[in-house]
């Protein structure tokens, strides 16, 4: 069932632990004058993410979060899907880096796999960086935004910008990889474009359909 739309001035919970995260998010919002407050900083505890897709997971967060302080929530899963690896590490993208995530050893595990596989070609080494929002009511209502860039993933990794998996994703129609994209291109995107990360494309979803004017 759908959420009103959201007007300047709203406030919402972003449901995450993650400082980064709600950086880069209050950065997203602010052209348009809503203010965001983290779940860590409300002090509301982590849901466990037990969800076998990334919509469950983004659920899971958001009415956490939304129960917990009784208050609009935003949450965001993501994670890498690789063809040839049937959709894999998908949900267990953060999990493939170990504790402490070391995503050096996470990317070594998918150029293995790759290879067990026989995958060396650029069309045999396919995959996206997928992001899902969820929008919660603290009634138990929510909405679903859906974001997907698709690439190929290069050997060696190339490149230092960015996080995680950055430096082995090279995104469609480009010939450098996420790794060594300036963070205002990946992330790029502005009223009635399609940006083109995966966050960035679940992003403009979010706003299309769920903020006023
Ligand atoms: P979560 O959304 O916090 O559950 O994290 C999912 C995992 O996907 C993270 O650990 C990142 O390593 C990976 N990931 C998500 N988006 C990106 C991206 O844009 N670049 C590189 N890795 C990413």
């Amino acid at each position: 069932m759908s959420i009103p739309k959201l007007r300047r001035g709203d406030r919402l919970v972003l449901a995450t632990h993650n400082a980064g995260k709600l950086k880069e998010f209050q950065e997203l919002f602010a052209p348009f004058g809503l203010e965001l407050i983290s779940a860590g900083e409300l002090g509301l505890p982590e849901p466990e993410e037990t969800g076998t897709t990334f919509a469950e997971n983004a659920r899971t967060k958001a009415h956490a979060s939304a129960k917990g302080a009784n208050m609009l929530a935003l949450s965001d899963d993501s994670g890498l899907c690789v063809d040839a690896l049937d959709g894999r590490p998908g949900v267990y993208t953060a999990d493939w880096a170990g504790v402490p995530r070391d995503f050096n050893f996470a990317m070594q595990r998918v150029q293995d796999e790759l290879l067990a596989k026989g995958a060396t070609t650029p069309e045999q080494r396919k995959g996206s960086f997928n992001a899902t929002l969820c929008l919660a009511h603290p009634d138990g209502r929510d909405m679903i935004f859906v974001g997907k860039c698709d690439g190929t993933l290069v050997w060696p990794p190339r490149g230092t910008i960015g996080h995680g998996y950055d430096p082995m994703f090279q995104p469609e129609g480009f010939d450098i990889t996420f790794g060594e994209m300036a963070a205002e291109t990946k992330h790029s995107w502005a009223p009635g474009q399609q940006g083109l990360s995966h966050r960035a494309r679940a992003f403009a979803q979010f706003v299309e359909n769920q903020i006023e004017g």
